[in-house]
């Protein structure tokens, strides 16, 4: 992922991008860490230009992934689905990070750097798919999750634990259960 800087001139230079998850140390772990399976390759079609003193990278990645679903437990199938811009300047001695941190005042860019004659996109890659890997998944909005006690998938349909707090209230009728 790899593009040469003298390969870029003054038309934007397109790429498609297309790698396994394994080439990718940041989803590699993530992976290992079970905080998602990627069921198919990290594809990308970005473009880079020239404008004023640095190069700028915008494109759209795909990936196809497995999630676990943090309410009840069901995995399913999704997919990352984003678009990035991406600012590298050239490295140098005097460019503080400071100074990088201030000029960044749009959420949506990202600033980077590059050295030598070559931009390396694989880390900014990794970088913005695993920043789109949802923390806490939910299978749908409103997914009931497992039941407390039984452990059954309310989605399914309610248990019959769940009527537990209505009988609670005649604790005659609780006692009774008990004794038998
Ligand atoms: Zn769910
Ligand atoms: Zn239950």
């Amino acid at each position: 992922m790899k593009i040469r800087i003298d390969h870029i001139k003054h038309t934007p230079y397109e790429l498609h991008v297309e790698q396994p998850f394994e080439v990718f140390p940041v989803l590699a772990r993530m992976q290992a860490d079970g905080e998602c399976i990627f069921t198919g390759p990290v594809s990308a079609d970005i473009t880079i230009e020239r404008e004023f003193d640095h190069l700028k990278a915008v494109g759209r990645l795909q990936v196809p992934i497995s999630l676990t679903c943090g309410r009840c437990l069901v995995t399913y199938a999704s997919a990352i689905d984003s678009t990035f811009r991406i600012i590298f300047r050239k490295e140098t001695a005097r460019h503080s990070e400071v100074e990088d941190e201030t000029e960044l005042c749009d959420d949506d860019l990202i600033a980077s750097t590059y050295s030598g004659d070559e931009l390396d996109l694989a880390h900014e890659i990794e970088e913005q798919v695993a920043m789109e890997v949802p923390l806490k998944p939910l299978c749908e909005e409103g997914c009931k999750g497992l039941c407390p006690t039984c452990g059954a998938d309310l989605n399914m349909g309610s248990c019959t634990c769940s009527q537990e707090p209505v009988n609670l209230k005649f604790s005659a009728l609780k006692d009774f259960k008990i004794s038998r």
